[in-house]
């Protein structure tokens, strides 16, 4: 028996069942590939889940991790912690930011987000003034709150009842914000393109609508960048391509290359709302963990990584419209940056399960669109390795 096997026959008995797992046992990685305990390699267009933007292993945050691992991992923020300040300091420089509460996840963040709103609205508008406007399809953890923010069968059915306070509006149509907004509404919460709903891009003016929305009626907008931001579709931040900027957003991903970090990013005039004992963090921004942020930050802002960002998604884009003009299965290629969907006609799980086999990390979400979502620092040859190999299975299929 291989190694990876039995790995995978002892992950059986005691490891949660709550994931459907890969047959992959991964040991170790370097840019944009990963090597599994029996010395596969595999070209990773998934990257952790649009985690490892900097590729794996990036030489500058290992030396971050390490360097500060040795001088102290976990300060509690009854403390003053001087990777964390560094990190708010450069997220807000870059940003429309004023003040950051770092936690460690995506569902985190939005939480401290749903929160915020809730109490700047309850302090500033009184008590019926709570419900929050999300899109369907979106995605924003697996929280109860974030479950309930989200509302789809798939991730809701089980749990029961769900938090009240959400209305759900079609992601994309201003007329159905509009028609939802009342005098209960406090915030409106998107993902500036969806994620896990299938890289849904908004139509054009739809993002810059929702603002002036939430200006005429005194909304807080959030924006739900976990998987966006970071250079994802070719800037730091998507709001930043459509000239819109959000009160609240939050991140969490890429931010610190792999450790969990989560950050709620808002302007000073709400931030107040959350006075000191109204939310915290055990290990947020522990010095750990900023460290490894503030690492990452620096990488994003020499510029290299987001040119690359836009260079490689245009071309990674071009290649595989050009797949969808020889293979009538694949009905539509969109994206940003180098976050792209192919929607196909046909569920894309087997292509999902062939592709691995073969040596290529891609993943399948909202049952029909392949996603692509490689280290920001991928080169044309691994996308012209990745199109050969994705080529070679839309052929026998
Ligand atoms: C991944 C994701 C989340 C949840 O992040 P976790 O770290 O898994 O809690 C929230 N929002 C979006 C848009 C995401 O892609």
């Amino acid at each position: 028996m291989n190694k990876s096997q039995s790995w995978i026959d002892r992950g059986l008995t005691h490891v949660a069942k709550n994931y459907g797992r890969y047959p992959l046992v991964a040991a170790s990685g370097e840019g944009c590939w990963l090597t599994d305990i029996d010395g596969k390699k595999y070209l990773d267009f998934l990257a952790g889940v649009a985690v490892n933007n900097l590729g794996h292993c990036h030489p500058d945050i290992v030396a971050a991790i390490q360097n500060q691992a040795g001088k102290l991992l976990h300060c509690s923020n009854f403390f003053h912690i001087p990777q964390q300040i560094e990190l708010a300091e450069i997220l807000c420089e870059h940003s429309f930011g004023d003040r950051v509460f770092f936690c460690n996840s995506g569902a985190e963040a939005n939480e401290a987000a749903l929160k915020l709103v809730r109490k700047y609205s309850l302090d500033n508008h009184g008590d019926d003034r709570f419900e929050i406007i999300t899109a369907e399809q979106s995605f924003h953890g697996r929280t109860i709150a974030t479950i309930s923010a989200t509302n789809q069968d798939k991730i809701c059915k089980g749990f029961g009842s769900l938090l009240p306070g959400f209305k759900y509006v079609p992601f994309g149509d201003i007329e159905a914000i509009r028609a939802t907004i009342s005098s209960k509404t406090c915030a409106i919460m998107l993902e500036p393109i969806q994620g896990e709903g299938g890289i849904n891009l908004p139509p054009e003016g739809y993002l810059q609508a929702v603002r002036e929305l939430c200006d005429q009626n005194e909304l807080l907008l959030i924006f739900d960048e976990v998987q966006t931001g970071l250079g994802r579709t070719g800037k730091l931040f998507a709001y930043q391509h459509d000239g819109v900027e959000p009160d609240v957003m939050t991140l969490a991903k890429a931010l610190a290359s792999g450790p969990p970090i989560g950050a709620m990013i808002t302007r000073e005039k709400y931030a107040t709302a959350l006075g000191p004992g109204t939310h915290g963090s055990t290990f947020g921004g522990n010095p750990l963990l900023a460290a490894a942020g503030v690492a990452t930050m620096k990488v994003f802002l020499n510029g290299d990584v987001l040119k690359n960002s836009v260079v490689m998604g245009n071309y990674l884009k071009t290649k595989l419209e050009q797949l969808q003009a020889k293979y009538s299965i694949i009905t539509q290629v969109r994206g940003r940056g180098l976050m792209i969907g192919m929607e196909l006609t046909v569920e894309g799980g087997e292509i999902v399960k062939t592709a691995l086999d073969r040596g290529l990390l891609i993943n399948c979400t909202a049952g029909k669109t392949l996603r692509f979502v490689p280290p920001l620092i991928v080169t044309r040859k691994e996308i012209d390795q990745m199109i050969k190999i994705l080529d070679g299975i839309f052929k026998e299929l």
